[in-house]
């Protein structure tokens, strides 16, 4: 922890691979994990001569980020070459948004511990395409240029962050809506959700900000705190020494857990930015605006489902995959009444249980919602006990079978026939006189023991709710 006179000041800049499934300016595939160089065009190739043409379908995922977080569209953005020399680069620039970028401002909800929700403002969200990649093997170094061209975002938060903890809550808060939205995979260890973290400190009560350094190389909210706490502690050193901070960039070395010196400002690049000439402004009409739908976010399900009678602690881990939400939801419209809460604890249970063990794939459910209402039926007709009613949903979610077939195969139904009962619940009295005798004189607990003497004769198959009724019809 870095004295208390000082004040960390974090910004995020993320880099989030957009879904599309062709490139932002060609149409090569951008699925992952093909053969290195067999998925590229002239075009993303950087071949002399080859034209770039804008792919709507990144502009919409960008627009649809932009709008769920309230920024404001640029009816008209341009994009620019960014230059520089790097090997995985073929054309030598970067398409990417400068001076007008398509979202302006906006920000991130970011749910807070206490149950509230913080806005982390945003500076911009751009339009950009990925480079290739740098493989090193041991017989040299090889480029694949599969990644490049491909579409991202990139998603510039102000320096108002003030803690490692708080980065990391930004930047969960930030991936999962961009999940929600449909727009990006969140696969850190792929690459597809990156982030530079921008890190300065500054006297507590200062109002302009210290010198930041920017911290490349973080691929996982673990080492997003590492990097931001190492870096505070050293900065401050620093600064309390008598030293200054320069600014440059810095890599991450996680397994020394420290940051080390990439590239100081004066040997920063110059990308010396200018407008690509072979792309026209992208101009976004008040039809597409509107026509581009935002889905719920995090935060506003988190509501709904509180409204809805669901813990908390159960909301949380709901919300945390969106699959499970719409889960969720398909089972409480198929039970009705109470269905939201019931719903949650078969989520929350059975649901969670079976993908933990990797006997349910949340992509492709092999159950239909309605068969868990349907064991929600059995069990308020007492055909089951909430335990067998447990037992059936497990086997329903892993197989996708009938739950009566289920009941009847594992001899789960549970007796609850009053005139089957009566006459268990008469040889129980008779058996037991002395207990009768208290109960009637005051030991009103005592009905605990009988229904458990009746659910032993009938090897626990009895509905207690019904043997329950029953004693106290007969013992009053
Ligand atoms: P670039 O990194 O391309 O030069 P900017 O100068 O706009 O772009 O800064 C980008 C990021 O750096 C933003 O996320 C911003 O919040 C953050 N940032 C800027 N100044 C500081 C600072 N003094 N301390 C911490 N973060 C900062
Ligand atoms: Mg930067
Ligand atoms: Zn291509």
């Amino acid at each position: 922890m870095p004295p208390a006179d000082w004040e960390p000041v974090i910004g995020l800049e993320v880099h989030a691979q957009l879904l599309t499934r062709s490139k932002i300016f060609c149409g090569c595939s951008t699925a992952f994990g093909a053969p290195a160089n067999t998925q590229v065009c002239p075009v993303c190739l950087g071949l002399p001569g080859a034209l770039p043409a804008l792919n709507r379908g990144a502009v919409t995922m960008a627009i649809r980020a932009g709008k769920a977080f309230g920024c404001k569209i640029a009816e008209r953005s341009i994009f620019a070459r960014k230059n520089y020399f790097y090997p995985d680069l073929p054309k030598g620039y970067q398409i990417s948004q400068f001076e007008l970028p398509i979202c302006d401002g906006g920000a991130i909800p970011v749910p807070q511990a206490d149950g509230s929700i913080r806005k982390v403002g945003l500076t911009r969200i751009h339009l950009e395409e990925d480079a290739g990649k740098n493989v090193h093997a041991q017989n040299g170094s090889h480029v694949d240029l599969n990644r490049s061209g491909v579409p991202l975002i990139e998603i510039v938060g102000n320096p108002e962050l003030r803690s490692a903890e708080d980065a990391s809550e930004y930047l969960k808060a930030l991936r999962l809506a961009l999940i929600y939205l449909g727009v990006n995979d969140g696969n850190m260890e792929e690459g597809s959700f990156r982030c530079d973290a921008n890190v300065s400190v500054r006297k507590r009560g200062a109002t302009s900000l210290g010198t930041r350094v920017e911290l490349k190389n973080i691929n996982s909210f673990r080492f997003v705190r590492q990097a931001i706490e190492f870096e505070i502690e050293r900065q401050v050193a620093l600064l309390e020494s008598g030293g200054k901070v320069s600014q440059e960039t810095r890599l991450f070395d996680h397994e020394k857990g420290e940051t080390r010196p990439m590239r100081s400002k004066e040997e920063a690049n110059d990308y010396r930015y200018f407008p690509e000439p072979d792309l026209p402004p992208l101009v976004v009409s008040r039809e597409w605006l509107d026509s581009v739908q935002t889905p719920k976010l995090p935060h506003q399900q988190m509501a709904e489902l509180s409204a809805a009678g669901v813990s908390t602690a159960d909301a949380r881990t709901i919300t945390a995959d969106p699959r499970l939400v719409d889960l969720h939801g398909r089972i409480a419209a198929a039970a009705g009444k109470e269905g939201a809460r019931r719903a949650a604890h078969v989520v929350v249970g059975e649901i969670a249980r079976a993908v933990n063990e990797g006997a349910l794939d949340l992509g492709a459910p092999k159950f239909r919602p309605e068969q868990i209402a349907e064991v929600f039926r059995l069990q308020d007709e007492g055909t089951l006990s909430s335990t067998a009613a447990r037992e059936v949903i497990s086997e329903v979610i892993q197989t996708g079978r009938a739950p009566a077939q289920v009941v009847a195969e594992k001899g789960l139904s549970q007796v609850s026939d009053e005139g089957a009962l009566e006459s268990v619940v008469l040889a129980v009295l008779e058996k037991n006189p002395a207990e009768v005798e208290r109960y009637k004189g005051g030991k009103k607990n005592l009905l605990g023991f009988f229904v458990g003497q009746a659910m032993k004769e009938l090897k626990g198959k009895g509905n207690p709710g019904v043997l329950n009724a029953l004693f106290k019809k007969r013992l009053e």
